[in-house]
């Protein structure tokens, strides 16, 4: 699962034409010139140095979480990050909630998640650089013993997301185990796809800022995997339902 990007605007600012001046965000002096403005519509000078929470893509201001790989979050995020097993239950046990409301009722039972960082990610994967986009991972292991053969799932699942953040990444990874449990295997790009639109249905039932704003940056991803793919089963979705959206993914 790849996160969001961080969406850096630039826009001429012509102090004559604007009637209300806008503020930095990170110094509340008025902008005059160039500003950088973030998917939430935070402007800053172009003169400072700007960082944006790996999560929610704000300008950072002030008191952020900086990671070793170099990641940021935000105030605003830090407060619900996931991290004790409890919490991470209770998040798992909503999100297949939700799952199961728009038909998807048979994900494995007792699948292990696993916090980890950057590193941790790109070992699994085996690269030899960090993705700071990547987000989440689902690990499908077939076990042969005995003449019979045995799949064991996990999901992983980058440290440091905020609740919401988790969830969305979690109905990702669990619609990948879902797909691999059923021996599922569309194109890749309808397989990512299908996959965040596990995240678009977390996201929609809890419907506060956060969560749409995490919506938009699905409808607007112009990452020809996730993005595209997206789009195309999503417009299926809207076009037919989720009954028929499970049944032709299992064909696409
Ligand atoms: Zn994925
Ligand atoms: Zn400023
Ligand atoms: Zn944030």
């Amino acid at each position: 699962m790849k996160g969001i990007l961080n969406q850096i605007k630039e826009f001429i600012y012509e102090s004559a034409n604007i009637i209300e001046p806008v503020k930095c965000i990170i110094c509340g002096e008025d902008i005059i010139g160039r500003y950088t403005i973030d998917s939430w519509n935070q402007a800053a000078h172009e003169s400072h140095k700007i960082a944006f929470c790996f999560s929610c893509g704000r300008i950072i201001v002030k008191n952020s979480i900086i990671l070793s790989d170099g990641r940021q979050l935000c105030e605003f995020c830090q407060p619900s990050i996931v991290q004790t097993t409890k919490q991470i239950e209770w998040v798992d046990k909503k999100v297949r909630e939700i799952l199961a409301k728009v038909g998807i009722d048979n994900i494995p039972k007792n699948v292990p998640i696993e916090i980890v960082d950057s590193y941790q990610l790109m070992k699994i994967q085996g690269n030899k650089e960090i993705d700071v986009n990547q987000r989440g991972l689902a690990i499908c292991n077939k076990i042969t013993g005995n003449g019979l053969t045995k799949t064991e799932h996990k999901v992983c699942i980058l440290d440091h997301l905020p609740k919401i953040a988790f969830a969305g990444i979690l109905a990702h990874e669990l619609l990948h185990v879902w797909q691999n449990s059923k021996g599922i295997t569309p194109p890749n790009d309808i397989c990512e796809g299908f996959c965040d639109l596990g995240s678009y249905a977390v996201y929609s039932v809890i419907n506060n800022p956060s969560a749409l704003h995490f919506i938009e940056q699905l409808d607007k991803s112009d990452n020809p995997v996730y993005g595209d793919g997206y789009r195309k089963v999503k417009q299926y979705l809207d076009q037919n339902g989720w009954q028929a959206l499970i049944a032709k993914i299992k064909n696409w």
